[in-house]
């Protein structure tokens, strides 16, 4: 199925590199990986040494020409053998860079951008607080002028790759009681005095993958770390969320092909009752629903990205791929428990990780609640 929707050169080319990467370099690894719950520092330097940090900067120095469909062609094939690996990927290609290379000065970008692209830093991406999630109205993180300087005061929490950034995207007001319309995105790097990284969380699933708090304690930055003009940061995020939305989605759909493709295998060779479990019709139910699940997946995730590609607006779109192929992720890794049986629960199966790494699926890119509330919306609800 996988390939049916990859039509250009270049698209095959990446399926098939990230495809041989995942199954010769990430698969193998991802027990071991998951069980010491560390950063994958040599899958991601030998990610950056393929070019994939680029791989959504046109034109970047050196590096690859890209778009939206090969990043969530890339995103889909690691989120098969890794979600946590494609998920610090995915940051590093597009929130934890974006505003950057946007927005970045020369100076800034000669510093951090060219050696985040090699690998060599990693770069953070701070919207969330203790008492703002989806409601970034209420974000409390100020940015106050003072002279030739911004003084950052605030608190961020379940930041992606905080404990080994070298810098952080920061959301913050700049006119308190002015809701969206205050806020503006900020470049702090991490050895600023007053930068707080706390202790990575203990999570549910994608282990790999380092989350904190970062705290901002009068850091002062200097007034050009202002990205993007004032008043215009919710514009800006907005102008990536749709591109968000997709990524999340082929993450999902990567993960919903590894549980059908442990359930399928698994179904050929396990026998109940003198024959393999694949010859009764509710197992064949199952394999059949989740097929067709990830291919309505695949359709509105290749169909979405190609219209971000072609600069369409997506608003829409993007909320139902994300919606939906998150969905079929959760709904294929609890038909692979099932279809398993009693493996799916023993920790030297990968399923278990998959039912756990699913869940993260659920929040990043607005959660269900939201997102369906915005459908209907978009819908003229
Ligand atoms: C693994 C992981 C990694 C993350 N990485 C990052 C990161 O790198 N950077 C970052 O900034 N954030 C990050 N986040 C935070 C993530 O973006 C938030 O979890 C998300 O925005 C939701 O916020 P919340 O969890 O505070 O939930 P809340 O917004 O508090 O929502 C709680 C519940 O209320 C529902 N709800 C809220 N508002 C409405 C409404 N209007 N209508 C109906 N229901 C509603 C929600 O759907 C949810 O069910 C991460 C989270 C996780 C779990």
């Amino acid at each position: 199925m996988a390939d049916q929707l990859i039509r250009s050169d270049p698209e095959k080319l990446i399926r098939q590199t990230m495809a041989r990467f995942v199954d010769q370099e990430v698969a193998p690894m991802a027990r071991e990986l998951d069980e010491a719950g560390e950063f994958p520092r040599e899958l991601f330097a030998k990610l950056a040494a393929m070019n994939a940090f680029r791989i959504r900067y046109l034109g970047q120095k050196g590096g690859a020409t890209g778009n939206t469909t090969f990043y969530c062609i890339m995103c889909e094939e690691l989120s098969r053998g890794l979600v946590s690996l494609a998920a610090e990927t995915a940051k590093q290609c597009l929130m934890g860079t974006n505003f950057l290379y946007r927005f970045g000065s020369e100076e800034l970008k000669e510093k951090y951008l060219e050696p985040s692209m090699r690998g060599e830093m990693v770069g953070s991406f701070c919207l969330t607080e203790p008492e703002a999630g989806g409601d970034l109205g209420s974000v409390t993180t100020t940015a106050v002028a003072q002279g030739d300087e911004w003084l950052i005061n605030g608190m961020k929490t379940w930041i992606t790759n905080a404990p080994m950034a070298s810098y952080f995207t920061v959301l913050a007001q700049t006119q308190p009681g002015a809701g969206l319309k205050g806020l503006n995105f900020f470049f702090v790097p991490t050895d600023t005095p007053g930068v707080r990284v706390s202790p990575r969380f203990e999570t549910l699933g994608t282990r790999t993958t380092e989350i904190s708090e970062v705290a901002f304690a009068d850091c002062r930055i200097p007034r050009h770390h202002l990205l993007g003009l004032p008043g215009k940061g919710m514009g800006a995020f907005f102008a990536i969320i749709a591109e968000i939305r997709v990524m999340t989605a082929a993450l999902a759909l990567g993960l919903a092909r590894a549980a059908y493709e442990a359930s399928f295998q698994y179904a050929r060779e396990r026998k109940a009752f003198g024959k393999t479990i694949n010859k009764y019709q509710l197992i064949q139910a199952k394999i059949a629903e989740m097929a067709t699940d990830i291919w309505a997946s695949e359709l509105m995730i290749y169909d979405t990205s190609r219209k971000i590609d072609q600069g369409q607006r997506v608003d829409q779109a993007s909320m139902m791929a994300k919606f939906f192929a998150t969905e079929v992720a959760c709904r294929c890794v609890d038909e692979a428990t099932r279809i398993l049986g009693a493996y799916a629960y023993s920790m030297e199966y990968p399923v278990q990780r998959f039912f756990r790494d699913a869940r993260f699926l659920l929040y990043g890119g607005g959660t269900h609640e939201i997102l369906r509330t915005n459908i209907a919306r978009l819908a003229g609800f």
